[in-house]
């Protein structure tokens, strides 16, 4: 690593999570001369594989599961020797008492309607490309979508734990239109889910961070930019690294920060309005992670819970050691959307106090068998400021294909700019579209 204060690489890469890691890689791959500032200590962004725990085993506070069509990550994955596993012996509960017929019924009808809308879609790469009666829809919440069907009064638990566990969000701030574009990029055969990496997902980003370094890459950790130039013949960027201003110049930057971060930093000339105003559609998901070891795994024993809590702010709760050896076991307790938002006032003792509660209405004598807890809120992490993104209504037609736009010499890489809403996948496919992008502009073609 150069510890020269003033470098001039052909591109800078803001941010070492997996879009930046990912689009740094791959230009260093072509032989350009590439840097990377990160604000954090460490790479990988908001992949953060809990370590400190007790006996070796180690668990999820960010992304954990991989869909079957997340090629990218799954070739990554046997690109570095990461194993990755199903879930032959997974162990998953909602907290929360069994939905009845007609709950079941509202909900299977409302995703026969999406799954019709998803069917109308002209172009699944490119869905804000749509007739009228599909771009209005854009506008419309999945709640609101339910009510004109007459499903939502049956249907409301079932709309909020599946918006709460898969978007981080209420039936109110998600598009369905969105839903139904969602459907038809995935198509019919995918895996939700499947995987995990057995030796913790931050292996991922660590594993492209060696790679990138090992072709001479220049990674800076501990190295928040504060500010961002573009002049006639390239990019100067302000950062600071050990207490020390650094400058950085490049002939381009990819931004790869998380977008709630993006507006609070100093840009010059500032963004365009049409970037400010799109950004401003951008949806926070809220999640809080909350991990328990304890030292017996009791829920094996008993899979069916004896009782259920009559309301919790949890929305699944799950083993995630099942993939590891031990007598000890972790579960991992989902907190996401509006309940979110509640418990990020509480301190992180009463969080973790608050899962053993509910989990007590269910396993009566767990709380004896602690060894450790953590419990991670997303929103208040100062370096992403939310768990990723939901597409609000507006976001999928209006602002999306905006924010895919380069500005001048800025190109933007990120997991909010894929349809791979809010995924790995995204952040990789986003970060391999910006690459691609700079090298053309590096190397026009002849
Ligand atoms: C709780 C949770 C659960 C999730 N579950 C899954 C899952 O099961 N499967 C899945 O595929 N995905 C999941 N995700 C989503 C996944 O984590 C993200 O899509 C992906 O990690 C985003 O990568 P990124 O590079 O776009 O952003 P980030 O990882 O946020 O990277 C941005 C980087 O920019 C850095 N940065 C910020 N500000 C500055 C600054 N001023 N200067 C320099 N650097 C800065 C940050 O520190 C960070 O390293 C989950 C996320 C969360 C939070």
């Amino acid at each position: 690593m150069s510890d020269s204060h003033n470098q001039r690489y052909d591109c800078v890469v803001l941010g070492a999570g997996l879009a930046g890691l990912y689009a740094a890689y791959l230009l260093r791959q072509s032989n350009f001369s590439v840097g990377v500032l990160e604000a954090r200590e460490r790479v990988g962004g908001r992949v953060l594989t809990l370590r400190t725990l007790a006996h070796q085993q180690h668990a999820e506070l960010g992304p954990e599961f991989i869909d079957s069509n997340h090629h990218r990550v799954i070739r990554l994955a046997e690109r570095f020797n990461l194993t990755l596993s199903t879930r032959p012996d997974f162990w998953g509960v909602s907290p929360s008492p069994p939905f009845g017929r007609k709950a079941q019924r509202a909900w299977r009808q409302f995703w026969n309607e999406v799954y019709a809308l998803a069917a109308q879609v002209p172009d699944r790469h490119a869905p804000w490309h749509a007739p009228e009666s599909l771009h209005m829809l854009d506008c419309v919440s999945m709640r609101a979508f339910a009510e004109r069907l007459g499903v939502w009064t049956a249907g409301e638990p079932l709309f909020r734990r599946y918006t709460q566990n898969m978007e981080a969000t209420e039936p109110e701030n998600l598009s369905v239109y969105s839903i139904a574009a969602q459907e038809a990029f995935y198509g019919k055969g995918v895996h939700a889910g499947v995987y995990r990496f057995v030796d913790g997902t931050d292996r991922l980003p660590r594993a492209l961070a060696d790679a990138f370094c090992a072709l001479g890459g220049d990674l800076r950790l501990s190295a928040p930019v504060d500010a961002v130039e573009q002049t006639p013949d390239g990019v100067r960027v302000y950062a600071r690294q050990a207490g020390k201003p650094l400058t950085v110049q490049a002939s381009y930057a990819i931004v790869a920060l998380p977008f709630p971060v993006l507006t609070q930093l100093e840009w010059r000339p500032a963004f365009a309005p049409w970037r400010v105003d799109a950004l401003q559609c951008a949806g926070k998901g809220a999640v809080i992670r909350t991990l328990v070891q304890f030292r017996r795994r009791f829920w094996r024993e008993e899979p069916f819970p004896r009782a259920y809590p009559d309301r919790a702010d949890i929305s699944a709760i799950w083993e995630a050691t099942d993939l590891q050896a031990g007598e000890s076991g972790v579960l991992s307790f989902w907190t996401g959307g509006d309940a979110a938002r509640r418990w990020a006032s509480l301190s992180e003792h009463a969080r973790i106090d608050e899962c053993l509660r509910v989990l007590e209405v269910m396993y009566p004598d767990c709380r004896a068998q602690v060894i450790a807890a953590r419990s991670y809120d997303w929103q208040a992490d100062p370096f992403a400021q939310h768990a990723y993104i939901h597409h609000a209504p507006g976001y999928l037609t209006e602002a999306l294909p905006l924010l895919r736009q380069p500005e001048g010499r800025l190109h933007f890489a990120g997991d909010y700019l894929s349809l791979f809403v809010g995924y790995m996948e995204g952040a990789l496919e986003s970060g391999e579209r910006a690459a691609h992008a700079v090298q053309d502009a590096l190397r026009p073609p002849a």
